[in-house]
């Protein structure tokens, strides 16, 4: 039942993706992890957005192994997998290529915090990761090595996009959206002098008001 309900969330965010520009073709990509169970649920690798269904997603355990599914897994399952597997507090991840974001990420270039809407989501600057090729654990490991201990729930491995993570998939796309949004803002910034830096208290203070004080949310 868990799967089921996984399958349809998974499904429905990678609408948002398209929705807000994010992504081309079939780029990008949404997972959940299914609560209770060592298990994931991710995009069919080379279906097009439009033919997303809950029933044609994938199921994998932790490993990125296939458990359940017609269609193979996305290309960037074990990037998926290794997040899962080292960082247990994670319940999603996305992956885009959004064009600012990456813009960044192509300079190997830090998102500075010089927005009050960075400092609420990310807690500061959205960091860079490490160049690494697809096929084995390199991505992962570079998106686990940035991530852990940092406030931003986004980072822009070099040369290649974004990865996401959040406490459910819909927290991970929020968060692509986000950064997406920042970096178009940033760079704007830039071209027209020179963005002003948040002071680390300010940015402390915004980021702790943010998650823990502002709307109805709960802590993540
Ligand atoms: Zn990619």
């Amino acid at each position: 039942m868990n799967h089921e309900a996984t399958r349809a969330t998974v499904a429905g965010l990678h609408a948002e993706l398209v929705h807000y520009g994010l992504v081309v073709w079939t780029a990008g990509n949404v997972s959940g992890r299914v609560p209770g169970e060592d298990l994931f649920v991710i995009k069919p690798s080379g279906v097009s957005y439009d033919e997303l269904t809950p029933e044609n997603m994938v199921v994998c355990d932790l490993d990125g192994n296939l458990v359940e599914g017609a269609h193979a897994p996305s290309s960037d399952t074990a990037a998926h997998a290794y997040v899962y597997r080292e960082m247990p507090e994670v319940g999603g991840v996305v992956h885009t290529h959004s064009t600012y974001a990456s813009a960044w990420a192509a300079r190997g270039e830090a998102v500075p915090c010089v927005l009050t809407a960075m400092a609420d989501e990310f807690g500061g600057e959205i960091p860079v990761g490490p160049f690494a090729l697809i096929g084995d654990d390199s991505i992962g490991q570079g998106v686990v090595q940035t991530l852990k201990g940092h406030r931003s729930p986004a980072v822009l491995m070099q040369n290649h996009g974004v990865f996401t993570i959040g406490k459910d998939p819909k927290a991970a796309v929020k968060a692509a959206v986000m950064c997406e949004d920042v970096a178009r803002t940033v760079h704007v910034s830039r071209q027209l002098g020179t963005p002003l830096p948040i002071g680390p208290a300010h940015v402390d203070r915004l980021y702790d008001r943010y998650q823990n004080v502002y709307g109805q949310r709960s802590p993540r």
